[in-house]
């Protein structure tokens, strides 16, 4: 099975709405409309960020999707500074980004909040980008496939089959994010077929084949491509490249 490559930028908490606007146009003033057949590309700005860069996407008429970093899985109520899946979706948000390591260490979001995300996110028509990875004391103490694989388990507990296709899941290893430190595509791909093996556990062979499991962790445009050539690679979340269009418009490159 051919997947499509996905190329997804997480900005974090970069960027004013002035700032956002400015790259979300550089990404567009470089980007070829043909290359969104071979590639899928989304950006993932601040909340503040998201309507104003969608607007330059829909100004452009550029089907450059756009994602949240996060929501909140109840449907409205009082829940003071939540954002819920429909105020996303009222502003053209098609993805979401959950379970990002940094909001599992920093905000203490568990795999079961990650699992209710998922299901609200599905049902509600919005793309979850489910991001699992291991510590570094994981990698060295050896378990990583396990602890992994436990997260995928986890995340996707109680998600029928034909919701579960629309997710994407993002293996990020905590060691390589932000740290310059990439995993070899040997070390990305052994995780990726893992977690696709696993898929495959949940739901039936041909499911599995057509999701698609994406790599993150310090890739760039320099090493894109070596990544993405691996066959359990799908795509990549990019953090920090992510932030420049030209870097960011390489790596798409490399994708397709
Ligand atoms: C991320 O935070 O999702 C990420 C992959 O960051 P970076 O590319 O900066 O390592």
């Amino acid at each position: 099975m051919t997947r499509k490559n996905l190329i997804a930028g997480n900005w974090k908490m970069n960027n004013t709405i002035g700032e956002a606007v400015v790259l979300a146009q550089e990404i567009s003033y470089d980007f070829y409309r043909d290359w969104l057949e071979l590639v899928d590309v989304a950006v993932c700005p601040p909340y503040v960020d998201l309507k104003p860069v969608v607007n330059v996407f829909e100004f452009d008429h550029l089907k450059v999707g756009v994602g949240a970093q996060n929501v909140y899985w109840e449907p409205k109520g009082a829940y003071t500074g939540e954002i819920s899946i429909e105020m996303l979706r009222e502003i053209g948000c098609e993805w979401c980004i959950v379970g990002h390591s940094e909001r599992r260490g920093l905000f203490g979001e568990t795999n079961e909040d990650v699992n209710k995300k998922v299901k609200a996110l599905v049902d509600g028509g919005i793309k979850p980008i489910v991001c699992v990875g291991e510590s570094l004391a994981v990698r060295d103490e050896g378990s990583y496939l396990e602890y992994v694989c436990a997260q995928v388990r986890a995340a996707f507990a109680g998600v029928d089959e034909a919701a579960a296709k629309s997710a994407v899941v993002a293996y990020e290893p905590i060691w390589a994010i932000g740290t310059g430190r990439t995993a070899t595509p040997e070390q990305a791909e052994e995780v990726c077929a893992a977690v696709r093996a696993t898929l495959a556990e949940i739901y039936a062979d041909k499911t599995a084949d057509a999701m698609r499991v994406l790599y993150g962790g310090s890739m760039n445009e320099g090493n894109a491509a070596l990544l993405l050539a691996e066959p359990d690679i799908d795509g990549g979340l990019i953090g920090g490249a992510s932030l420049k269009a030209k870097s960011f418009i390489e790596i798409v490159k490399a994708a397709m």
